[in-house]
């Protein structure tokens, strides 16, 4: 995202009461449950330290890791496959849903599958592809992307929830949150029980089983992995954990970090297709290991980005993301790791905005679970995007010198102040400035007008002498 059209999408966001309050409430719950949930677990700080131990050590050998999730997971029946980037991964779930005469997919919330664009390929294949976790689906009869890497369609009111819903069922049906889940719950039934195919993330893979692990509060996660025929999870490779020792120091962290419970209600473990005798679950479960930028990470400054586990909490508590919300972003990983992780992933020259999209004032490293430092991210982002010549602008070039002549002679800078004093006026309300855009070489904001006399005026005068 160029700079120009993030500050665009971040000023519509801004300007959006509606947008603001739900933003408010909703990262501000979760805030407060996330606190009062890491409160409550003894020796939290630690179990950081251990989760960031754990996270790193694994990345160190993850080719091995990967070798040994691939030989346990076949050996349980499920069919592994690699891709190397998001177009490789899309092609895989075709094959399999084109081989299984698919026609419609039920899908769980995975981010994955927004970062290879996978329900659009879907479609232009002739194949339905339904959300089915709430928020997930919501923003699908909105025609919008997720704005929030657990919650999203947290920008929604309820009122605009019951809009969509009454547009697909052709109906009324109100404004209260429990009539409107159990519509949501009927509408969706249907979709499980007629797909072909179920597709989900995957939130780990652990290698000493090689089993994934998805976790959900609405149960529809094992609706999606068990009631179709073939299960499709695609799952990044980075997200492995070597053992179930160290899985259970992922999950104890992951749901306290994102919403606050101890755990998500529904903990499911994916271990291989249904055996003979079984009475439910898929013939065919298919993994997909996406790259798509990921291992490029590993040994650079990078490579800390990847011991993320998605829990979202940066996203909480980050000014700016509180702010624009997710949509401002255009990417499908928003926030301060969104910031992070979408320039490395997509490419610097799309992203190069979001980096700069930061106060860094460090909220975003105490809450996250594996304290991956992220404002050092940003900042190493920020440092590669001037040696790339991405930043600054020729503008900003421009103003930098203009800056540093005036700051370099006392003489100049008095010319300066005068001369800017004198241009501020048209612009000046009640002590602040509003410079248009095109002037202001970081974009459209207000600063503090400049005092009438200066201090150094005042000080020749005598007008602090006793
Ligand atoms: S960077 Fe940390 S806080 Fe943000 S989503 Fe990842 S694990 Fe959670």
């Amino acid at each position: 995202m160029k700079l120009p059209q993030f500050r665009h999408t971040a000023r519509i966001a801004i300007e959006d009461v509606r947008l603001q309050t739900a933003l408010e409430n909703a990262t501000g719950r979760f805030r407060s449950a996330r606190e009062k949930a890491l409160a409550e677990l003894p020796a939290s700080g630690e179990l950081r330290d251990h989760l960031k131990a754990i996270r790193s050590a694994t990345l160190a050998r993850l080719a091995e890791h990967l070798e040994t999730f691939e030989r346990n997971a076949t050996a349980n029946g499920t069919q592994v496959h690699w891709a190397r980037d998001a177009a490789e991964a899309r092609q895989t779930v075709l094959d399999i849903a084109q081989q299984h005469g698919v026609e419609l997919a039920a899908k769980s919330k995975s981010m994955t599958t927004e970062e290879i664009g996978l329900n659009r390929a879907l479609e232009q294949a002739g194949i339905r592809a339904v959300e089915t976790d709430l928020g997930e689906w919501i923003v699908q009869l909105a025609g919008e992307p997720p704005s929030h890497i657990i919650a999203p369609a947290i920008h929604k009111t309820k009122e605009q929830v019951s809009a969509l819903f009454e547009r697909e069922a052709g109906r009324p049906i109100g404004v209260d949150i429990p009539t409107l889940t159990a519509e949501a719950r009927r509408m969706l039934r249907e979709k499980f029980l007629a797909a072909g195919m179920g597709i989900s993330g995957g939130n780990l893979a652990v290698a000493e089983t090689g089993s994934i692990v998805l976790v959900t509060n609405e149960g529809n996660g094992r609706m999606v992995t068990s009631l179709p025929k073939v299960h499709v999870a695609v799952i990044g490779i980075e997200k492995i954990a070597p053992t179930w020792d160290q899985a259970a120091a992922w999950l104890a962290l992951l749901a306290r970090s994102a919403t606050g419970q101890p755990l998500s209600i529904y903990t499911s473990i994916i271990t291989g297709p249904a055996r003979p005798g079984d009475p439910d679950g898929p013939r065919e479960v298919h993994i997909i290991l996406l790259d798509n930028g990921r291992s490029k990470l590993l040994g650079t400054p990078y490579e800390e980005a990847l011991q993320c586990i998605r829990c979202g909490a940066c996203l909480n508590v980050c000014p700016v993301y509180r702010e624009a919300g997710g949509h401002a972003y255009g990417s499908p990983y928003s926030g301060p790791i969104g910031a992070v992780i979408s320039p490395l992933l997509f490419g610097q020259q799309n992203y190069a905005a979001l980096p700069q999209a930061s106060s860094l004032c460090g909220a975003c490293l105490e809450v996250c679970p594996v304290r991956i430092d992220l404002p050092r991210l940003l900042l190493e982002l920020r440092k590669e995007a001037v040696e790339r010549g991405i930043f600054p602008s020729r503008r900003e070039r421009w103003a930098e010198r203009l800056a540093a002549n005036a700051l370099e002679d006392a003489g100049r800078m008095r010319k300066a102040a005068a001369l800017l004093r004198w241009g501020q006026k048209p612009f000046a309300r009640g002590g602040r400035v509003r410079l248009p855009g095109a002037l202001h070489p970081a974009g459209d904001r207000d600063l503090p007008a400049l005092a009438a006399r200066s201090f150094r005026e005042m000080w020749e005068k005598g007008e602090f002498d006793q």
